[in-house]
């Protein structure tokens, strides 16, 4: 489907990621820190999420305003009830060419078959770390890496490929994990992607000086196993990309830091709450579920979208310093990245 809604920059609504919970089984210390999301975090109530039907109407509208890519995530969507109900409904709405799912991975021996039987086609798992000494303080639950592995064989083994795996790199914590990584995941069934370490959410602690930038990730591997640059398959493919000289699949580098893209961001966010969010980086987003849940109309939500994404001239990541690092944003779970 075509539309020639765009924004102030000239770029067209294309994704939408949409996060259906705020919750997560992990508390990565990049992302979700327990001291920050503890016991007495207040995570929305259920009345505060949308529910599949609101999720699905949305998702009818942005596709008819030209989005054909859909990206489930969260917090932890697989922790989200009957999630392949959620899969089969957006599997059938018009014009989403690309459904696929994010997920840390500790639920896929469960839900791998249910989700591929739903309708999902493509699917990315979060791995940081090979090493289980690494990968446990990082994800700071002790949650064993054998465990993601295991998930990860059995999405394999149900018919995903290649699978998507994202691995964050942050300075002095995983850095000598970036070859192991590359090693493992080599060969057709996988695509790891290295994302630099960012300044999300208002948690973390974030400093230029934990970022591994993404030429020297790329340096790294190449000194051990021979790369090659590949082209870019579209316009806003986020991750540069090259391949293994040897034949052995593919690796990509995601430099939101060192080398932003925001001229080709074409990505809306629909928070778990409802809200749109037109960058990751945003403080607030735009309020969807009173509208929807009043009784607006298809076409008045669909205008209300429309006046958002017209509006929007984001671009974050082109104009990060030391002092945006520090202004208020929407935490990385509520958003799902
Ligand atoms: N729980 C799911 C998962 O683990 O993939 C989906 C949500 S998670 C917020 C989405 C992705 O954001 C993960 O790959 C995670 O590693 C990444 N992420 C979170 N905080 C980040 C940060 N500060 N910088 C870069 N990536 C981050």
């Amino acid at each position: 489907m075509t539309s020639d809604l765009l924004d102030q920059l000239h770029r067209p609504l294309r994704d939408l990621r949409i996060s259906v919970t705020d919750r997560c089984n992990f508390r990565c210390r990049y992302c979700m820190p327990k001291e920050s999301f503890g016991h007495g975090y207040d995570f929305l109530p259920k009345n505060e999420v949308l529910s599949f039907e609101e999720i699905t109407r949305l998702a009818e509208i942005f596709a008819a305003l030209g989005t054909d890519k859909i990206r489930l995530t969260g917090g932890e969507p697989t922790l989200r009830r009957n999630l392949p109900v959620l899969v089969s409904q957006l599997a059938a709405v018009r014009g989403v060419r690309d459904l696929t799912l994010t997920t840390n991975g500790s639920r896929l021996v469960e839900e791998s078959a249910p989700l591929r039987a739903a309708g999902l086609r493509r699917l990315t798992v979060s791995l940081d770390a090979l090493d289980d000494g690494i990968f446990q303080a990082m994800n700071d639950v002790a949650f064993p890496v054998h465990r993601v592995l295991r998930g990860i064989e059995t999405a394999r083994e149900t018919g995903f490929a290649p699978i998507k795996i994202n691995m964050v790199v942050k300075r002095g914590v995983n850095e000598d994990q970036i070859v192991p990584m590359a090693q493992h995941f080599s060969g057709p069934a996988y695509i790891l992607r290295f994302i630099e370490y960012m300044d999300v959410g208002n948690t973390n602690g974030w400093r230029t000086e934990d970022v591994v930038p993404a030429e020297e990730i790329v340096a790294r591997i190449a000194e051990n196993l021979p790369l090659e640059p590949v082209a870019a398959n579209y316009r806003g493919e986020v991750a540069r990309r090259y391949r293994h000289r040897d034949g052995g699949g593919e690796i990509g580098v995601i430099s939101s830091v060192t080398q932003p893209f925001c001229g080709d961001c074409t990505r809306a966010r629909l928070s778990a709450d409802g809200r749109l969010f037109t960058c990751l980086f945003a403080n607030s987003g735009v309020d969807l579920r009173t509208p929807l849940r009043a009784g607006a109309s298809d076409a008045e939500l669909s205008s209300l979208i429309r006046g958002v994404w017209r509006a929007r001239t984001d671009r974050y990541s082109e104009i990060r310093s030391s002092e945006t690092a520090s202004m208020p944003k929407a935490e990385m779970s509520l958003l799902g990245g």
